[in-house]
């Protein structure tokens, strides 16, 4: 018989992606941000995890209206399954980058002098018209133009006239967090270059400040549009900023149990021989390990079994953990365990693991490998009353 792509073989582990509850969130996630504000989706890393289409024709539908990548290739992934909205390469491109961005039809992000001058000549050489957007740095000091250098850079962009400049924008360093100071100062930064490219007769174009972090809690800084990628996905940039009534996470990730051990004190489970019986210990056993992106940790964590925490014990292999399940006699083999997400009225969240991984919520959303299976369902809402 013809062999279906491996991601169709069976594999006793996966991940859910709710539509249902990512339709719901981009829907709170528009009508939170004003009429006029632009919704740019981030898709970048297959949108942390979710798969980068899926989430992009759904931003699309809920009235976003640019989508954002980093490299070529993501680009390449959502034009071949046939989205036409404008795509941004969110990352100073490098010439090898150019003609995939003329090809794929890409909005190319500009935050070097040099680099601006490269993509104008192969703009010349090539007869394309790249659309541009002005990344500015003011104070993350990664990408961008320096934003108290503006009469250096703008009499050089200015000359090269092969470059349609559509728009200018920068990035927070910590929007997120309660103390919103150094935020506020990059806002303040990024307007004084607005204003003195007004002033030089350069129109900004489409101005843009604002990831999920900057949409909750700095609206003055909204300006044209904002970028959003863990938003929308159900899942909070930090612990302190806004919450929005209704919002979810879209992603489940689960595994079935393929062996149970019943071992005797004294005896120990698993690699290393990290964990010791003190009793009789019922195990159970989830193919789900490091390898498909949770944390090696050993004798910490959770997973949901029957609606019910179980301690993960010794140490977590590349392709399998152990749990107790001891004080869950229901649990069986074959039986839905949660790795994140809820069951019942338990959850394991993904800022849990994160700090199981010592790492943030994106790490762990864009860190589960692609040989989890991405399974789309369409839950109703999970608590009755949250949701419109
Ligand atoms: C990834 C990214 C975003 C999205 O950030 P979230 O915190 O996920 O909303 C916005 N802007 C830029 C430049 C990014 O690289």
């Amino acid at each position: 018989m013809p062999v279906p792509p491996s991601t169709a073989l069976p594999r006793n582990a996966w991940v859910e992606v709710n539509l249902g509850q990512l339709r719901r969130n981009f829907a709170i996630v528009r009508a939170f941000t004003p009429p006029a504000v632009q919704i740019l989706s981030v898709v970048k890393a297959e949108a942390y995890g979710h798969g980068s289409v899926r989430v992009a024709r759904i931003a699309l539908a809920a009235g976003a209206s640019v989508l954002a990548v980093i490299t070529p290739g993501e680009a390449a992934v959502l034009r071949a399954a046939g989205l036409s909205a404008p795509i941004f390469l969110l990352t100073n491109p490098a010439p090898p980058d150019f003609p995939w961005c003329c090809e794929l039809n890409l909005t190319c992000c500009v935050g070097q002098l040099e680099t601006a001058r490269r993509l104008d000549e192969f703009a010349r050489r090539s007869g394309w018209q790249p659309t541009v957007h002005l990344k500015i740095n003011t104070g993350m000091n990664r990408f961008g133009l320096r934003w108290s250098a503006v009469p250096e850079w703008l009499p050089a962009v200015r000359s090269l006239t092969a470059l349609r400049v559509a728009g200018v924008y920068s990035h927070f360093a910590m929007s997120d967090e309660l103390d919103k100071s150094f935020a506020r100062e990059q806002r303040r930064r990024f307007q004084t270059v607005l204003d003195a490219m007004t002033a030089a007769g350069f129109a900004p174009g489409t101005r843009h400040l604002c990831n999920s972090g900057g949409l909750l809690d700095l609206p003055e800084a909204h300006y044209d549009l904002v970028r959003i990628g863990i938003l929308p996905l159900g899942v909070y940039p930090s612990k302190v900023c806004r919450r929005l009534p209704g919002l979810a996470p879209v992603m489940t990730v689960k595994a079935r149990i393929t062996a149970i051990q019943e071992i005797e004190p004294g005896e120990t489970v698993g690699y290393g021989m990290r964990y010791t019986a003190a009793s009789r210990r019922r195990i159970a056993i989830l193919p789900l390990g490091y390898a498909d992106g949770f944390p090696r940790v050993r004798n910490e964590g959770h997973v949901l079994v029957a609606g019910r925490r179980a301690p993960l014990v010794g140490g977590v292999a590349m392709d399998a953990m152990a749990v107790d399940v001891t004080d869950i006699p229901a649990a069986r083999l074959d039986d839905e365990a949660v790795i994140q997400g809820r069951q019942g009225a338990e959850e394991i969240t993904v800022e849990e693991i994160a700090t199981l991984a010592k790492s943030v919520a994106y790490d762990v959303l864009a860190g589960w490998r692609g040989r989890l299976p991405r399974v789309e369902v369409n839950d109703e809402p999970a608590t009755e009353g949250t949701t419109p």
